[in-house]
């Protein structure tokens, strides 16, 4: 177990990972059409922007369970966009419109914590793992050389994911919850963009 360090681009927003393992965390590339949308709303609205996509359209997001996020400077920075009224809930520094994590629900354990708010010294593939997987590939804006995409979520993500998931929900690690008060309201009001 090990602690990551979460930081928005300004410095603002601090937080950490707290119980880290690479066995309990997934972490994989998406490449869909509302993350691409996401992150280019924030880019045209920040003065230090990119860096949430790669040059493929690809969001590095590392998922794990919301109780091991924390912020102990800047949470009341944090906002909540949603695509659509059902859409993901993506919370982002507003600061410096630094994406941060990606949550579905809040009685789910699950949170992907978006690889621009992860402060790791050193190289990140040897702080957090490799990416396990790259997905829905077919909003993919360039073919990756080298490496499997898949076009939609492979059944290899679910695999990886379930056994961390099953544990959070059994453990209740939805909460405690930077994201949703103990009555799983957003901790602020989300803007629906659609
Ligand atoms: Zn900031
Ligand atoms: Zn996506």
């Amino acid at each position: 177990m090990s602690e990551i360090k979460l930081q928005c681009k300004c410095g603002q927003v601090q937080g950490l990972v707290r119980n880290f393992s690479v066995g309990r965390s997934t972490r994989a590339v998406c490449h869909c059409a509302d993350c691409q949308t996401y992150a280019r709303h924030l880019d045209e609205r920040s003065d230090n922007s990119g860096g949430t996509l790669d040059e493929f359209g690809g969001t590095d997001v590392l998922q794990m369970t919301p109780a091991q996020v924390t912020f102990h400077q800047g949470a009341g920075q944090l906002r909540c966009l949603r695509l659509t009224a059902k859409g993901l809930y993506r919370w982002y520094a507003d600061c410096c419109k630094t994406p941060i994590a990606n949550t579905i629900a809040p009685g789910l354990p699950f949170v992907g914590v978006v690889r621009t708010a992860l402060a790791v010294d050193g190289p990140l593939d040897a702080a957090i793992g490799p990416v396990q997987f790259y997905m829905q590939g077919k909003a993919a804006i360039a073919p990756r050389p080298g490496q499997k995409i898949h076009n939609g979520f492979p059944v290899g993500w679910f695999v990886a994911t379930f056994p961390w998931f099953l544990l959070g929900k059994i453990s209740r690690k939805h909460k405690p919850s930077p994201f949703f008060d103990r009555s799983g309201r957003p901790s602020v009001k989300p803007e629906v963009l659609a």
